[in-house]
């Protein structure tokens, strides 16, 4: 994966050692709009990252806490690529990008932020956003379209309950 320049990462990182519950379990308890929960299927959910690579980054995850992939069973793994192609989908349809990077950080010293809960990435990427990504360096400007990118998502997702 090319690395797009995200100084919120480091923050994202720092925060995930010092929490002890797992954002990705607590997610699932909280309301969704809190925990940014997208899409909840019977064994994995979509949730918006937070601390986004790019717009609309999303990530794919088992329910269950647990770090191995090979100790996903065969449901899960099937229901984490129909989730994970609902979430292409849906990213295409509302936010048009060029192409995707999707892929899974198995360890902190592959890049996985949080380690202990295994997820898919889903990156959007667009023709020139390698450039463009400083532009969102401030917090605010994040946050702010992070809301918006949530609520336009999660419109788009709603057709997709009970799908699974
Ligand atoms: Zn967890």
């Amino acid at each position: 994966m090319k690395i797009l320049w995200a100084p919120w990462r480091s923050e994202y990182i720092k925060k995930v050692d010092e929490e002890r519950e797992c954002f990705l379990c607590r997610a699932l308890k909280v309301d969704e709009r809190e925990g940014l929960v997208l899409l909840k299927g019977k064994r994995a959910f979509v949730i918006l990252n937070k601390y986004p690579y790019n717009n609309g980054h999303v990530m794919v995850a088992p329910k269950k806490h647990l770090s191995d992939y090979l100790l996903l069973d065969q449901e899960s793994v099937l229901e984490i690529h129909k989730l994970t192609q609902i979430s292409l989908k849906v990213l295409k349809e509302v936010y048009s990008p060029h192409g995707f990077n999707l892929g899974y950080n198995l360890g902190r010293v592959a890049g996985a932020g949080l380690e202990t809960h295994l997820h898919l990435h889903i990156v959007p990427r667009w023709n020139g956003d390698t450039n463009f990504m400083p532009v969102l360096s401030k917090t605010k400007v994040i946050s702010f379209s992070l809301e918006k990118t949530y609520k336009d998502l999660k419109e788009a997702f709603k057709r997709w309950e009970g799908s699974l």
